[in-house]
């Protein structure tokens, strides 16, 4: 299949309100949020404004206070508007209600205004104590944030058995690879992991891996790898340090970034960026954390360093830089939260934010350099991108029936109900095992049986009519089925996987 390159290289077009003239001031949708999120935000803002950093804030509603009134999405339109303004959001975390229906407030955000990136970046601070410090991390994890199986569309497809689609989009793929290898460069980054189960789910997770492949070669001043998620993780632990950028698909870069968090001490420590090409909204990785709100316990240190991404995405490189220094500073000198305290002397936010106001200015020898420059956003097609085949072919019909039979009866009595029908049965199985004609293990299924058709003349072509005849027969014999796959052949490839012990 041959890649349909839908971003252009030339100009890009810098998204969501980027880098600007020197000197010009940017507008930002100020979320504070739930629980600590107003503490964390107050802080933020403080040492941002102490550092100079050209923001005008516009204060936002989301979350419980949208909810409490009544927002069913829990977001207000007046925060929806002044992000489709502003274009960028700095928030505090958000409280997800718990058992009335309501929809997560977080995700509504990021799906109304499709931020189909996340950027976790996970650096080593100084004086955090923990199993992994000393070993320089200093890695970032991009993860989709759109597709993948947290596009939530499930069903149910017997009263015992549910699904999950997993959709993986070249579209989808193309933006967050162009996007890692851009944000790579503008870090001045070595190595790009691709990483995926592609050796399982070779048309979805490997759809990553071939796009990467593909969008790869127009980086080649960037080292670029493709690593299986699971080993991933393993030598995540193993050696992270060893790590410098990971893209993954959302599911399995929703795992590993939390991973990664742990790595560097945790949730209080995490920043975060949600990435599309309308808006962009940073934000801390932690949640409301109830337990301590109003109690002048919550570091801040996650919203902040997220803040300090939203600076350089604005190309405000020399604040940025100063607060980080001030951070570390503080951190070097002994003043921590009691998160990260571990047993040391501990402050509250409001003390720890003075430490940082007072420390801008102050540089820091252990934080070392790195080149910034503002990340050239991928340009994107709105419009649906209809990736087009040379060729492309039905070939027969998957039909999922429910049934209580055992492989060998069931096998007979779908065989019997779609006698002389133009699609033939070629085999049966159960949870992508083949268990009829013959079996590739001894049966343990359950009531959802996969039926796969082939035309009973070899090669002659599969039309709608034929499925729905075969549909009918299968109604009619009271064959209960819950849904249809189409099984087509793209440029002379199978479309579609094999069971296991399917010849
Ligand atoms: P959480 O709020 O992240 O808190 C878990 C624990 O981590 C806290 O109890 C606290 O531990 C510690 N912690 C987190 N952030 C901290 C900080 N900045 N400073 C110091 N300690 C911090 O996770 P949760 O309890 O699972 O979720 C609570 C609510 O937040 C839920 O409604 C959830 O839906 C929401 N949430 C929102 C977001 C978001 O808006 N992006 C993300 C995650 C969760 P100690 O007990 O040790 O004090």
């Amino acid at each position: 299949m041959s890649y349909h390159v839908f971003m252009t290289t030339a100009a890009p077009r810098q998204a969501s309100g980027g880098a600007s003239a020197p000197g010009a001031r940017h507008a930002v949708t100020l979320i504070a949020g739930d629980g600590i999120g107003p503490e964390v935000a107050q802080a933020t803002k403080a040492i941002l404004e102490a550092a100079g950093a050209r923001i005008d804030w516009e204060d936002a509603v989301a979350g419980k206070e949208a909810f409490d009134k009544g927002i069913g999405n829990g977001v207000a339109p007046e925060t929806l508007e002044s992000l489709a303004r502003t274009r960028v959001a700095l928030k505090g975390p958000l409280e997800t209600p718990v058992g009335h229906g309501g929809k997560s407030a977080n995700v509504t955000l990021r799906k109304l205004f499709e931020m189909y990136g996340n950027i976790r970046p996970c650096k080593e601070l100084p004086n955090v104590q923990g199993p992994f410090a000393g070993r320089g991390i200093d890695l970032i994890v991009v993860r989709e944030n759109v597709e993948d199986v947290y596009a939530g569309i499930e069903h149910m497809q017997t009263p015992g058995v549910a699904q999950c689609l997993k959709l993986i989009s070249q579209k989808g793929c193309e933006k967050i690879v162009r996007l890692t290898y851009e944000l790579a460069r503008a870090q001045g980054r070595k190595m790009v992991h691709t990483a995926t189960k592609a050796n399982i789910m070779k048309m979805t997770e490997g759809y990553l891996k071939r796009v990467a492949e593909q969008v790869s070669q127009e980086y080649p001043d960037i080292k670029s790898e493709h690593i299986i998620i699971d080993n991933c993780c393993h030598k995540l632990v193993m050696s992270p340090e060893k790590f410098d950028v990971i893209v993954s698909t959302n599911m399995n870069g929703d795992i590993v970034s939390d991973l990664t968090s742990g790595l560097v001490g945790g949730l209080g420590l995490a920043p975060s960026m949600n990435i599309g090409d309308d808006a962009i909204m940073f934000e801390a990785v932690h949640g409301t954390a109830p337990d301590i709100a109003g109690q002048d316990k919550a570091n801040p240190t996650a919203l902040l360093l997220a803040a300090v991404m939203m600076l350089r995405h604005f190309g405000m490189f020399d604040t940025a830089m100063a607060i980080e220094h001030a951070l570390w500073v503080t951190l070097e000198g002994g003043t921590f939260t009691g998160d990260i305290a571990l047993g040391r002397p501990a402050v509250g936010t409001k003390k720890f934010t003075e430490t940082i106001m007072s420390n801008l200015g102050k540089t820091s020898a252990g934080l070392g350099t790195r080149e910034y420059k503002p990340i050239k956003m991928p340009q994107v097609a709105k419009a649906p991108d209809l990736v087009k085949a040379a060729q492309r072919q039905d070939v027969g019909v998957d039909v999922f029936i429910e049934s209580g039979l055992l492989p060998d009866a069931f096998g007979k009595a779908v065989e019997k109900a779609t006698w002389g029908c133009a699609l033939k049965l070629k085999n049966v199985s159960n949870r992508g095992v083949q268990v009829w004609p013959t079996a590739a293990s001894a049966f343990d299924g359950v009531d959802h049986y996969g039926c796969r058709f082939f035309p009973a003349e070899p090669k002659a072509k599969v039309t709608d009519k034929q499925v729905t005849d075969l549909l009918t027969k299968l109604t009619t014999a009271g064959l209960r089925w819950m849904h249809i796959e189409k099984l087509i052949e793209i440029d002379g490839k199978p479309g579609f996987a094999k069971s296991q012990g399917e010849s």
